[in-house]
């Protein structure tokens, strides 16, 4: 088959490793830049071009796009599906999932467990807010954060107000969570490719820090999940219309809590932590599900 890896770094481990594990599985695969394709949109025949050129017709796109580019990486995406391409994940559930709002309330319509969550735009009834997600200590979480910067523990009522008041203050988009402290730091990130998770790993934050991110000093190691946790991270995927992703769990005491999904989940930790070939998963799913215009992005 003809694979198109979108990414703008070739360099990155998941892309090096998506290409080295397609080519010995006896794919061709191509890395193009998402930020350098632009698009040719006629109702005869829609294109993607590149540098001057047409691209040829790939039977399968694999999308990994930056958060930063969310907005013109999933144009280039959509339009690979109108070529008729198969894409491991559409269009439409990327806008969806980098949502953090949207995808809470897709994910709460589904009856799928979260962490207490409120939202609110005014500050006229902060206290109410906290009230509704059981009080401090709680979380207070940036709409636009990655990567852990802009999550915010306030350990007391007065704190978490005037956090609230702060940002609400400057205008900012934020989540106000309950706190999950029986998780001890850690969180559960299960990769999910079609209705299996593939591989579990428990990251850990260091030593005196809530949040797991390896970014933040976090470390990774393999672990065993329950069948309630495979469970509710295969159903927070399908609620998101994912077909490969990262499904970030919290162990709480009335069972799994579901923090974040992540549409282009990296490789690097889960490979190294669990020993799997996780890029070559992918490309088994692209062989069992790409066929011509094989998507249900209708355009909403
Ligand atoms: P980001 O998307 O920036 O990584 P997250 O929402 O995933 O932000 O939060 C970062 C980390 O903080 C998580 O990996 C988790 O360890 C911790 N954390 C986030 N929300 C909660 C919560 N409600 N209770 C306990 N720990 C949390
Ligand atoms: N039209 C959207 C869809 O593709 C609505 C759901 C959403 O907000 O993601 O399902």
């Amino acid at each position: 088959m003809k694979v198109a890896i979108l990414s703008r770094n070739a360099k990155l481990y998941s892309t090096r490793r998506l290409k080295e594990a397609g080519e010995a599985l006896g794919h061709q695969v191509d890395i193009i830049d998402t930020m350098h394709c632009y698009m040719d949109i006629t109702s005869s025949k829609p294109m993607v071009r590149f540098k001057g050129e047409p691209l040829p017709q790939y039977d399968a796109v694999i999308p990994r796009i930056g958060a930063s580019v969310t907005f013109y990486g999933t144009a280039v995406v959509r339009q690979f599906e109108m070529t008729g391409s198969f894409s491991v994940n559409e269009s439409v559930a990327i806008s969806r999932s980098r949502d953090k709002l949207r995808s809470m309330q897709l994910l709460s319509r589904k009856g799928i467990g979260l962490p207490r969550t409120g939202f609110a735009h005014s500050p006229d009834n902060i206290k109410d807010l906290i009230r509704n997600v059981g009080g401090a200590p709680l979380v207070i979480k940036l709409l636009e954060g990655t990567q852990g910067i802009g999550v915010v523990l306030a350990e007391t009522n007065k704190a978490a107000e005037s956090i609230i008041e702060a940002f609400m203050g400057i205008s900012a988009n934020i989540l106000v969570q309950e706190f999950i402290k029986e998780a001890g730091g850690s969180d559960i990130r299960c990769f999910v490719i079609g209705d299996k998770v593939v591989a579990a790993m428990k990251r850990q934050g260091k030593e005196g820090e809530f949040r797991s991110n390896l970014h933040r000093g976090g470390s990774a190691e393999v672990c065993r999940i329950s069948k309630e946790e495979r469970a509710t991270a295969v159903a927070a995927a399908k609620a998101m219309g994912l077909n490969v992703c990262g499904v970030d769990l919290l162990r709480s005491n009335r069972g799994p809590v579901v923090m974040e999904v992540n549409s282009s989940p990296g490789l690097e930790g889960i490979e190294s932590a669990t020993q799997k070939d996780v890029a070559g998963m992918i490309y088994q799913f692209i062989e069992k599900n790409a066929r011509p215009n094989n998507t249900r992005t209708r355009g909403k």
